[in-house]
């Protein structure tokens, strides 16, 4: 089977549907893994969306407040652009049905570390990602524009003469089929699941940078991954399953950090303690773990509130049988966001003709070094939507001829390993050699280790994409020999004793 559309999506978050909905006038193909809209990171965003929007507040200083966080290594006409759109892109949500919190008529605004406004706007208290992906699903579906792909999954792009003309996609029951177009747009998200420990739901294992960089298109600042300093703990470490976010606006209230014996060690660590940039704590946790420590989120402070004002942390705990009201609750560092992708332009276009990015999976340079907090929700929704509309004016295509499935290979059967057992290994390896600290030895081994792998699965196996951008992932980290925002690199790791952290 094959299809011709104006433009072919790939990735149903709020990146990806921000760019469908504004697309209207062209006819447009969302393909997508599991349930339109409801997998990818977006529902599970917790805090919000940043937009200076207060009282005292404005764009320049939220652009400011990025380039901090970003260390300066951020594109800075990129952050100003998003900076300024920001409170449009409010409007724009509320427009299409998404209810934020409020105080009175008035938007309420959460305050985020490195943030120096209250300007984070939210929804549901803690469940803002679930209320914008609500709103963007239910305009979908009203959408006569758009045609949808469930359960289907994005494996090779397919190119005519240097350009990028469709994808070739396999549907949960291995059958493949063509979807042609003459603008592609990859919104396929993170790479969180690479680590062993991450906030990242499944889909998020970075398959559509492995794509893009078979097809040619350049990737940047791939080293560049944001760790956040307090995931719930897993009931077994070393599970590898999604790990529920404590969002840090518990800490933003009052929650503190403290180890078994009690001692709140952010104290000594940075003037801000807990609410120290998210690196910061997060290497503060991931070296408390590495010397044997326990790490807990006390928010017994916070008493009955908590259930009102953090409903997501509140069952998330109650899942794991903890009352956070009465006892302390566990928590690691987990991969979280991915600073580095597909590098774009300005327009979201990437380094091959027909071949857009945007969302998590795109480096548009916003966030350089390290990303400020609820700012990725924002550049989805600013980017898409303007990436949207300029599709929707170009011109309509020609007819482009098949070009048939091409590269991409129905999987030799019989792997001589599972791939099961690969993707947990590739985990494994990620976490101890490009996490929290990056040690250069290791990184070295990492490398030989990541090829070995890659060696051993057949050709078309799905775990070679998740291989490739871990072994790209950590071929950046070593060629970053400087420690700058969210990537720090060590010699050696430490000899220490007691427990290492999982
Ligand atoms: C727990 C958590 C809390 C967060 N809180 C916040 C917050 O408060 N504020 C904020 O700004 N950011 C937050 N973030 C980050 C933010 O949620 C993400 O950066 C953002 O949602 C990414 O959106 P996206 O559309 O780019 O990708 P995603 O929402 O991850 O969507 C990716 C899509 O691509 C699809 N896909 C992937 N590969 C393929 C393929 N090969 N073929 C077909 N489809 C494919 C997936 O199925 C999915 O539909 C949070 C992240 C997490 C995990």
């Amino acid at each position: 089977m094959a299809d011709q559309f104006d433009v072919v999506i790939v990735g149903s978050g709020v990146a990806g549907l921000s760019t469908a909905l504004a697309a209207r006038g062209a006819r447009v193909a969302v393909v997508t893994r599991g349930v339109i809209g409801l997998d990818g990171a977006s529902s599970w965003a917790q805090g919000g969306v940043a937009a200076a929007i207060g009282p005292g507040d404005s764009p320049s200083q939220h652009a400011l407040d990025t380039l901090k966080a970003g260390c300066r290594r951020n594109h800075k006409a990129a952050v100003r652009w998003m900076a300024e759109s920001a409170p449009e892109v409010v409007r724009w949500l509320v427009d299409i049905g998404t209810e934020f919190d409020r105080i009175g008529a008035n938007l309420a605004l959460g305050r985020e570390a490195a943030h120096s406004f209250p300007r984070i706007v939210h929804a549901g208290g803690d469940a803002s990602g679930a209320e914008i992906m609500r709103a963007l699903r239910a305009a979908v579906e009203m959408s006569s524009h758009i045609e949808t792909f469930e359960h289907c999954q994005v494996r090779e792009l397919i190119k005519l003469n240097q350009s990028v003309v469709g994808t070739a996609v396999q549907n949960n029951q291995g059958e493949a089929f063509e979807l042609y177009a003459p603008h592609v747009v990859l919104a396929t998200g993170g790479v969180g699941q690479l680590f062993l420990n991450t906030t990242n739901p499944p889909e998020c294992d970075g398959s559509g940078l492995a794509i893009a960089h078979r097809a040619g298109a350049e990737l940047a600042d791939m080293e560049y991954v944001q760790f956040h300093p307090t995931a719930l703990a897993p009931a077994q470490p070393g599970q590898g399953e999604q790990l529920l976010l404590i969002t840090e606006a518990l800490r933003g209230a009052g929650a503190q950090m403290v180890n078994e014996q009690g001692l709140r060690f952010m104290l000594a660590q940075h003037e801000a303690a807990e609410l120290a940039p998210r690196d910061v704590l997060s290497r503060a946790v991931w070296s408390q773990l590495e010397h044997g420590h326990v790490v807990y989120l006390d928010a017994r402070m916070l008493g009955d509130s908590l259930r009102q004002r953090f409903p997501t942390v509140f069952r998330s705990c109650q899942q794991r049988n903890i009352d956070p009201r009465q006892e302390l609750i566990p928590v690691v560092p987990a991969a979280h966001y991915h600073m580095g992708g597909i590098k774009v332009d300005l327009h979201s276009l990437s380094t091959l003709n027909g071949l857009y990015a945007i969302g998590e999976t795109a480096c548009t340079g916003v966030h350089g070094a390290n990303r400020l907090a609820s700012n990725s929700m924002l550049e989805g929704v600013a980017f898409g939507r303007v990436l949207g509309e300029r599709l929707a004016r170009m011109p309509k295509p020609a007819r482009i001829p098949p070009v048939g499935l091409g590269i991409w290979r129905e999987p030799n059967k019989g792997a001589p390993i599972s791939e099961a057992m690969v993707f947990a290994r590739l985990r494994q390896l990620m976490w101890s050699c490009a996490g929290l600290v990056r040690y250069e030895d290791a990184l070295e081994a990492a490398v030989d280790q990541l090829q070995l792998l890659e060696r051993r699965c057949l050709n078309g196996a799905k775990v070679l994409d998740q291989l490739l951008v871990g072994r790209l992932l950590v071929e950046a980290a070593r060629r970053r020999t400087e420690s700058i925002g969210a990537h720090a690199i060590a010699p050696r790791r430490p000899q220490v004793s007691g427990q290492a952290a999982a």
